[in-house]
């Protein structure tokens, strides 16, 4: 060994899991290093197939969902995109919900479709159904259930039905409900999918994402495709989402039940035409909710009355408590606007009106409230003068 070879320290225990980092990871012999390559998928032979603290953080979240196998990405866009390259080719047919994450089908239709790949979009409510869209050449299935800002429920198991009696692999992006409401692989889905930006991470300040699985051979492929598109995630962002993973279970349930009690306050005011939540009785997708999850998370939307752009800017500027912006889950609450041409434009369009979605945090749920209906006040003024 070299000098400069960091040598293990003494024995020393911390309840906090140990931030390691390297690029070169060190061999004691000719021998090892040039076997190397024969460590994968789970060993080290350099930075970035991981360190033990991305393997601990895998760890965690395979059990989490009851898994076998995880490997963690820099984001969840990049889990998403890493388990459709591990697998689609040209030639093949990939079938996306219309609203699955955006980033995705931009992904499906930007970059897979220049390779060939035939992209499909399909409904985002589908069950058994979807086997009229399955050919011979169908390679893998996206779903997310409920969709991104839409939230529409498909029927999980009923398109894992088919897809299974097809030779079909499937996906899911689960990053609403968390394992906590719904595990995938429980369900028959060969890979869950997190951003674990959200949830997980819990504070809005970092980004991960994840890819759990059971099978082995899947497992190889994913963890190859991880490092060959040079995906490395930093040790310091996989300790700062095992910090959050000692709390998810509290954060979860808190911003559940306050979000289902907002939730439920919102559908009777009139200033909102529907807000789109499937744990809410009226909702359409209550029925498949209620079968196969078993909690609702922290995040919904909302369509509000008819209104000009105006009525919509005095809502976001009344509020004080909810800041403006992309991505949920984190302690703060935040508000987030979809605009009417987005939701018209879109595959299988839900509506043709602007969405509002929110994301509730840990703060007082009376006081959210609070905040909404000052800033609902605020929106049906302007609504008024406007019409
Ligand atoms: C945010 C989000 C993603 C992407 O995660 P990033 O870490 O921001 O890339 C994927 N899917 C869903 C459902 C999300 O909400």
């Amino acid at each position: 060994m070299t000098s400069h070879t960091q040598k293990a320290p003494q024995p020393f225990r911390s309840l906090s899991p140990a931030v390691m980092r390297a690029s070169t990871v060190v061999f004691d012999s000719l021998a090892e290093f040039t076997r190397r390559k024969e460590r994968q998928p789970d060993g080290y032979s350099y930075g970035i197939t991981g360190t033990p603290t991305a393997r601990q953080l895998e760890h965690r979240i395979a059990e989490l969902e009851g898994g076998a196998h995880c490997v963690v990405t820099p984001s969840g866009q990049s889990a998403l995109m890493t388990t459709v390259m591990s697998f689609v080719r040209g030639g093949d047919h990939l079938l996306v919900s219309a609203a699955c994450y955006g980033a995705l089908k931009t992904f499906a239709h930007n970059w897979l479709a220049h390779f060939n790949v035939e992209v499909e979009l399909y409904s985002p409510a589908i069950g058994a159904e979807i086997e009229k869209c399955i050919k011979t050449n169908t390679r893998m299935i996206c779903m997310e259930s409920p969709g991104t800002v839409t939230m529409e429920m498909p029927d999980i198991p009923a398109i894992v039905e088919v897809a299974k009696r097809h030779g079909v692999m499937t996906m899911m992006d689960n990053t609403w409900g968390s394992p906590l409401a719904f595990r995938p692989l429980e369900h028959g889905v060969d890979f869950s999918i997190e951003a674990a930006t959200k949830f997980f991470g819990g504070h809005s300040d970092l980004l991960v994402g994840c890819i759990s699985m059971n099978d082995a051979g899947y497992y190889a492929a994913v963890r190859e495709t991880q490092s060959i598109l040079g995906q490395q995630t930093s040790p310091d962002d996989c300790f700062l989402v095992m910090r959050g993973l000692e709390t998810l279970k509290v954060r979860f349930a808190a911003q559940s039940a306050a979000t289902l009690q907002i939730a439920r306050e919102l559908e009777h005011h009139p200033e909102v035409s529907k807000v789109l939540f499937p744990a809410l009785q009226s909702d359409p997708g209550y029925a498949i909710w209620k079968r196969d999850f078993s909690s609702s998370g922290c995040l919904f939307s909302l369509i509000l009355a008819p209104a000009p752009e105006a009525a919509f800017n005095a809502f976001f500027d009344a509020l004080q408590q909810f800041a403006i912006g992309a991505s949920w889950g984190g302690v703060h609450s935040l508000a987030a606007y979809y605009p009417a041409p987005l939701q018209a434009e879109r595959a299988f369009p839900l509506t043709d009106q602007p969405i509002v979605r929110l994301s509730i945090g840990l703060e007082d749920p009376a006081m959210l409230l609070a905040d909404l209906n000052a800033g609902l006040d605020a929106f049906r003024r302007t609504r008024a003068v406007a019409t």
